[in-house]
């Protein structure tokens, strides 16, 4: 048999939370196929008068709850298979976060850093033009995922509107401030974690004072989340980029380590060019070391957030993690044969779809202000967006006491619940 791939991964947890659902078969059917997948060629004059012939995805997985959701992707890697998987875990997102929205995905096979900004706005503007009679407010609704950005969202919507003849700002979500973008947007992803981790850390009857932290990835969510932890008093230890991660069991100060990679400079424990250079920390001495992503992830800390790739925590790798609770701002940070490991060693994972979901609920909330041309402050995005996270919590968190199942086979009972009542009402 081949090797596993991402949409296999995601119809075995389909399956897992179907049995514990005793989900009718007809419902399963419809639940493990994208409702629309499709494929369009998009032509793009190059800068040098040539053209070249770009592939783009848009997978609409299911809209029982409301219109597709999901980010367009501009990647080498690009496929069929990863569009569909990443299309179903939107779905099951934005059920578990309770938003009235389906899921979808989209992406181009592309290296975007091979193109000028002037290719980049004609490709852009050439999968809205491929695939716009099946975009809209009401209909799919994209949004900036792995190289896209607000940008590219601009452009999108500039060609979505010439094309239809009129304003339309809430076809597409993360776009600028200056086009319909909500306040908030840009930590929504870390501030919904920490929202969360609050709860688990209630649960748990812990403090965030000496509650240790180590995170993976120093990127959107990454950053902005040891930002917000350590002005709640955590205890951040141990950050990385791609270039490696320091450890500093006095803890660190995620604004300095941030000012300092901006600047490629150096100061005590933080190093060049990176947070951390680690042939500079070779020969440091006292609490301050440094250590590469492997190192991090195994490191003696009560919360590990990794927050950069996939497939970080793996049946190789699981049996020696240490921290007793995970927080997966990454999206599929742990495969599917670690899971049983961990939860075997009592690790509260708190999944992806439940950790990470700030993002799409703040462009959500970007749609509605969209919709009724009205906008709200950061503060009042930020108390709507608690409430969510934490109501998303507690369900997940009792279905997992009920069950005694790990909270990922919660959060995917919890959403396959919510789709498929959405279905079964639908007849
Ligand atoms: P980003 O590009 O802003 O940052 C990624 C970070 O990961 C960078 O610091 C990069 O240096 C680091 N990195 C890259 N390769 C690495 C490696 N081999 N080891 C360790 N670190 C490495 O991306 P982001 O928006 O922060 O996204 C990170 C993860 O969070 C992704 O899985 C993404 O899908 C997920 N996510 C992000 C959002 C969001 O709103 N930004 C929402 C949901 C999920």
């Amino acid at each position: 048999m081949g090797e596993q791939t991402a949409f296999d991964f995601a119809l075995s947890q389909l399956d897992t939370a179907a049995k514990i659902l005793q989900l009718p078969e007809n419902l399963l059917a419809q639940l493990r196929a994208p409702y629309r997948l499709l494929t369009v060629s998009i032509p793009v004059v190059m800068d040098n008068g040539t053209t070249k012939v770009f592939t783009g995805y848009r997978s609409q997985y299911n809209h029982a709850r409301g219109p597709f959701k999901g980010g367009i992707r501009y990647h080498p890697q690009v496929n069929e298979d990863e569009v569909k998987a990443l299309s179903f875990w939107m779905t099951m997102k934005c059920a578990v976060v309770n938003l009235p929205l389906g899921g979808g995905k989209g992406g181009i096979i592309v290296n975007p850093k091979e193109l000028s900004a002037d290719e980049l706005e004609r490709l852009s503007r050439g999968y809205v033009l491929q695939l716009y009679k099946y975009l809209g407010p009401d209909q799919d609704i994209p949004a900036p995922d792995v190289y896209t950005n607000s940008q590219i969202m601009a452009w999108m919507l500039d060609e979505y509107e010439k094309l239809v003849g009129h304003h339309a700002p809430g076809m597409i979500t993360g776009k600028p401030l200056s086009l319909g973008g909500s306040a908030g947007r840009s930590f929504a992803t870390a501030m919904g974690g920490v929202y969360v981790l609050e709860e688990v850390m209630a649960k748990l009857g812990k403090k965030p004072k000496n509650t240790t932290v180590a995170i993976q990835g120093f990127g959107n969510a990454g950053s902005f989340a040891a930002k917000l932890l350590f002005e709640r008093g955590y205890k951040i230890v141990a950050v990385s980029d791609s270039q490696g991660g320091v450890y500093n069991i006095d803890g660190i100060d995620p604004v300095k380590a941030e000012g300092i990679k901006k600047q490629g400079g150096m100061l005590g424990c933080y190093c060049l060019g990176t947070v951390c250079s680690t042939e500079e920390m070779k020969n440091l001495d006292g609490p301050c070391h440094p250590v590469t992503n492997e190192e991090l992830l195994e490191l003696d800390v009560d919360v590990l957030i990794p927050a950069a790739l996939e497939n970080q925590i793996t049946k190789e790798n699981a049996d020696r993690i240490k921290a007793p609770v995970i927080l997966e701002l990454a999206n599929g940070p742990t495969t599917p044969d670690a899971d049983p490991i961990l939860f075997g060693k009592n690790v509260l994972v708190v999944p992806d779809i439940l950790s990470n979901a700030g993002g799409v609920t703040v462009s959500y909330f970007e749609q509605v202000q969209n919709a009724s041309n009205y906008y709200w402050t950061e503060a009042e995005v930020l108390i709507k967006l608690e409430k969510i996270m934490k109501d998303a919590f507690h369900a997940i968190w009792e279905m997992k006491e009920r069950h005694q199942i790990p909270m990922r086979t919660a959060a995917f009972v919890v959403a396959i619940g919510r789709v498929a009542q959405a279905m079964k009402d639908r007849g």
